[in-house]
């Protein structure tokens, strides 16, 4: 997206804000930090700037980050909805979205997406500020609000919008990080909001979870340059971690010799997550296979039996 498309979609997305009196915003499921970076860091602006709007921040962080005090709202009425300007931030498809019956029952007037993921989606939006040159929805929304007023910014929303791109970029260190990323950062830290203690609270490790680090390094499994780990039910309660802390696809990240690592962790529900990373090569054609989707080296999808997971690691071996 070209600068002039860039203040094109950012006035009209201002034009929507401005005319909708109500306005509700969607994360994804399994949120993580950006997408509640976003959705909380885009409704406390759009409440300091039009302090007589209504703004809906619906879902739930599901425990992940609690020290930052999300605020969630509960779903207003149907009234209410069909007044109501619907965003979804960080998320393309509908079965991705968290509440995405209000969607699918076209409870509401008018919905944009403001998305960095590539894909497509199934949902009849308005407006999309969607553009994977971000290294995050966060980003996206940062780079919205320099543009309408940057002097707008504040600790509050600084620190939503930092933990965003902070964590999707893995903390600048994916190759999406940009001059614009950091030109964006270096604009949030004018606010003076306290990174260094975001920072202390995101490095935070429990003894649980050292231990399920090393029961992981002790157990990985190899195939050609992949390197995965299956991680059954039985051991996510014998490790006593909780759903979270169970996701680190990141302890098997760049090992010298194996370009793609894999996660795949077994649901309550006897279906398995699958958590695809890659240095190089474009793994998301692989979760796609799946049903799943994401970016070239970041993906995921749910498979519904376990001898789908060794065909995965080979497929993943096999890619040029
Ligand atoms: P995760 O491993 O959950 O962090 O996901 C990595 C990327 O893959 C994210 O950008 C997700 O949007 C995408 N992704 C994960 N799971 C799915 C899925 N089941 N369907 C589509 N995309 C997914």
């Amino acid at each position: 997206m070209n600068q002039k498309q860039l203040k094109k979609i950012s006035k009209e997305i201002l034009k929507e804000i401005k005319k909708h009196q109500y306005i509700v915003i969607f994360h994804h499921l399994r949120p993580d930090g950006d997408c509640l970076g976003s959705q909380q860091g885009l409704k406390l602006w759009i409440e300091k700037k039009f302090p007589s709007k209504k703004v809906y921040a619906i879902g739930s962080n599901e425990n992940l980050f609690d020290f930052l005090n999300f605020k969630f709202d509960k779903i207003p009425n149907d009234e209410i909805l069909k007044e109501s300007l619907g965003i979804v931030v960080d998320a393309n498809y509908s079965n991705r979205i968290v509440h995405n019956e209000i969607i699918l029952e076209n409870k509401l007037k008018t919905i944009i997406r403001i998305d960095h993921h590539p894909e497509k989606d199934d949902i009849n939006y308005k407006l999309r500020f969607v553009d994977f040159s971000y290294c995050s929805s966060a980003e996206q929304i940062s780079h919205f609000i320099y543009l309408i007023d940057k002097k707008s910014i504040d600790t509050k929303i600084a620190t939503f919008l930092y933990l965003g791109i902070y964590t999707d970029s893995g903390r600048f260190f994916y190759d999406y990080t940009s001059s614009r990323t950091h030109n964006l950062v270096a604009w949030l830290f004018t606010s003076n909001f306290d990174f260094f203690s975001l920072h202390k609270q995101l490095s935070k490790r429990t003894i649980a979870e050292v231990e399920f680090n090393r029961h992981v390094l002790s157990n990985y499994k190899i195939y050609k340059n992949v390197i995965y780990y299956f991680l059954t039910l039985n051991e996510i309660n014998k490790l006593k971690i909780n759903e979270t802390a169970s996701n680190r696809v990141d302890f098997l990240a760049n090992i010298e010799g194996y370009d793609i690592w894999i996660f795949f962790i077994e649901n309550k529900d006897g279906t398995i997550r699958v958590r695809l990373r890659s240095s190089e090569k474009d793994i998301s054609v692989i979760a796609k296979e799946y049903n799943g989707g994401g970016h070239k080296k970041a993906s995921g999808a749910i498979i519904y039996k376990k001898e789908d997971i060794e065909e995965i690691v080979k497929k993943c071996a096999n890619l040029k």
